[in-house]
């Protein structure tokens, strides 16, 4: 938003004005990007939320031959910089992109598979089976309540069981804290990860090899998972683009949903 909008918004706030501008109106206002040009970028795109429409469970995120078939030719068009960079596990990624992209940061950055399809991973943490067992404890007095295990990291959803929303956030704090596992809020869910490194450290890895590297990095993503991925875009030269109603902090630009991430993509080809 610029200075004179940011505020002319502020002024009414504080008149009272009908056209009151709430904090959150004001964090969310973000231009749209400028038409892509792939010559010059390396994209980072988040998948759910960002590539794929999010789902009321996990595994109903399934492949889709146009958006595999999109991918192809913007990895073609990009000489393979692109990668995706997800929460979900590595075969997850995989499952639903139909293995179309080698480059893949994979459990919000734990997991990294380069452009050789070399892996990098990081070790288990040992509190991750006790947080998996009292995760699915807690989830087993709703069937709405689902464990995700991912192998580096173990995720509650409660999408499904909103009225156990507050008490969820609650009980995956107390479980971070007895067991030393990071916390990492997201859209209707808690995850709780081994420690290390994040989305945004990802993107710092992939523009320091080829062919990422000395293209623009732009990172393409929904929710608070990837600010550190935005924040990087942007501390390397580039930039972050937010899709949807998260109320970003790092983001420069914004897309309303997923049909207008795949299209501006689309565009660029
Ligand atoms: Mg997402």
């Amino acid at each position: 938003m610029g200075s004179k909008r940011l505020a002319q918004a502020l002024c009414n706030a504080q008149r009272g004005s009908r056209f009151f501008m709430s904090i959150q109106d004001l964090a969310i206002e973000l231009p749209a990007p400028k038409p892509l040009r792939l010559g010059e970028a390396s994209l980072f795109l988040d998948l759910d939320g960002t590539l794929a429409p999010i789902a009321a469970r996990p595994q109903d995120v399934r492949p889709d031959p146009s958006r595999t078939c999109l991918l192809e030719r913007l990895v073609d068009a990009t000489d393979g910089r692109l990668a995706v960079v997800s929460g979900r596990a590595l075969c997850d990624v995989d499952r639903i992109l139909e293995g179309c992209v080698v480059p893949v940061a994979a459990v919000h950055g734990l997991v990294m598979r380069d452009p050789l399809g070399r892996l990098i991973e990081a070790a288990p943490h040992p509190g991750l089976p006790r947080a998996v067992a009292e995760l699915s404890a807690f989830a087993a007095r709703d069937s709405g309540l689902i464990v995700e295990d991912k192998g580096l990291s173990v995720a509650l959803h409660f999408r499904l069981a909103a009225p156990y929303s507050d008490a969820a956030r609650a009980f995956a704090r107390e479980v971070a804290a007895g067991t030393g596992l990071a916390l990492q809020e997201g859209d209707m869910v808690e995850e709780l990860r081994t420690p290390g490194p994040s989305k945004g450290d990802s993107v710092r890895r992939f523009m320091d090899m080829p062919p990422f590297a000395g293209a623009m990095p732009i990172f393409v993503g929904d929710d608070a998972t990837d600010e550190d991925g935005f924040e990087a875009a942007g501390a390397l030269g580039g930039m972050g683009v937010a899709v949807g109603r998260h109320r970003a902090v790092n983001a420069h630009y914004r897309l309303a949903g997923v049909e207008a991430a795949l299209a501006w993509l689309e565009a660029a080809l």
